[in-house]
């Protein structure tokens, strides 16, 4: 067995069924693992599943419900008998002016961001702790780092993932499961092209603000999700690591 082989385990990537879940799903496939695409769009899940070979499934998931969550991984234990890897990637932002959200519209960021991040987690942590073994990988941001002017909810979401990736990384090393974050910088997906519409100039200031002088593509994040669901990232927790171009890096 390699550092980086997946063979034999399943991976549960929420909103895995575009953007930059599928690229990691197809990296952590390439790698060996059984993907269990969990998110809301049954024909959109069903046509990213035919990349994957055969045993790979959707599950149904309204990330934002509790009861949706511990369903999802309920369902994938009861397929598979096991969960080795959870990637809590499905997200949403709403843009507008600070002054202008309603509590629905901040509710609705947070239950998607984070707290839905946080059940599935919860309720992975009983077949983990008992496999001897686990990964947990959140998506945080460039918000995680940075506050937002026109996002307010989702920067708030986005940094308090770190601190929960930190949370529970402290609480569930010694169950030998590890917790860790990345932070993507700008990747080209339906969720920003709808930003690069409604945020003048965004296009343009990412170019020029990343050091690598382009946007991300979905399959800049493969190699990251394999390390972190490998056993190569065993002693890897609590940390939040950007996949950023140089973003982050740069003033
Ligand atoms: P996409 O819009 O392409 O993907 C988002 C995914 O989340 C969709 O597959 C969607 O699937 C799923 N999703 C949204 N709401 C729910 C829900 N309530 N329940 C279940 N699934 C849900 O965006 P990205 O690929 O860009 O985003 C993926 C993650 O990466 C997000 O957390 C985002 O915040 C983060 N990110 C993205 C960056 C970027 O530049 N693109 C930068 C930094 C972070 P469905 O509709 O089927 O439910």
């Amino acid at each position: 067995m390699t550092l980086f082989d997946l063979s034999g385990h399943v991976a549960m990537v929420t909103g895995g069924n575009g953007g930059i879940g599928l690229g990691m799903a197809r990296g952590l496939a390439s790698a060996g693992a059984t993907i269990v695409i969990a998110a809301r769009d049954q024909a959109k899940s069903q046509a990213a599943l035919s990349g994957f070979a055969e045993g790979s499934c959707f599950i149904q998931l309204n990330v934002a419900d509790e009861e949706s969550c511990r369903a999802a991984v309920a369902a994938t234990l009861g397929r598979f008998g096991r969960l080795d890897i959870l990637i809590n990637n499905a997200g949403m932002s709403i843009r507008k002016a600070a002054a202008s959200y309603d509590l629905v519209e901040w509710q609705a960021v947070l239950d998607t961001n984070l707290t839905g991040a946080f059940v599935c987690s919860q309720a992975a942590h009983p077949a983990m702790k008992h496999a001897g073994r686990g990964k947990i990988i959140n998506i945080g941001s460039m918000f995680s780092i940075f506050g937002s002017g026109y996002a307010v909810p989702y920067s708030v979401s986005k940094g308090g993932l770190v601190q929960m990736t930190k949370s529970l990384a402290a609480a569930w090393a010694i169950d030998n499961i590890q917790v860790n974050a990345v932070l993507p910088g700008w990747i080209d997906t339906e969720l920003t092209r709808d930003a690069r519409q409604q945020v003048g100039g965004l296009h343009e200031r990412v170019l020029a603000r990343t050091p690598a002088g382009r946007w991300g593509v979905p399959e800049d994040l493969a190699g990251v999700a394999v390390f972190l669901a490998s056993r190569a990232s065993d002693f890897v927790t609590g940390a939040a690591i950007p996949v950023d171009g140089g973003f982050s890096a740069s003033g």
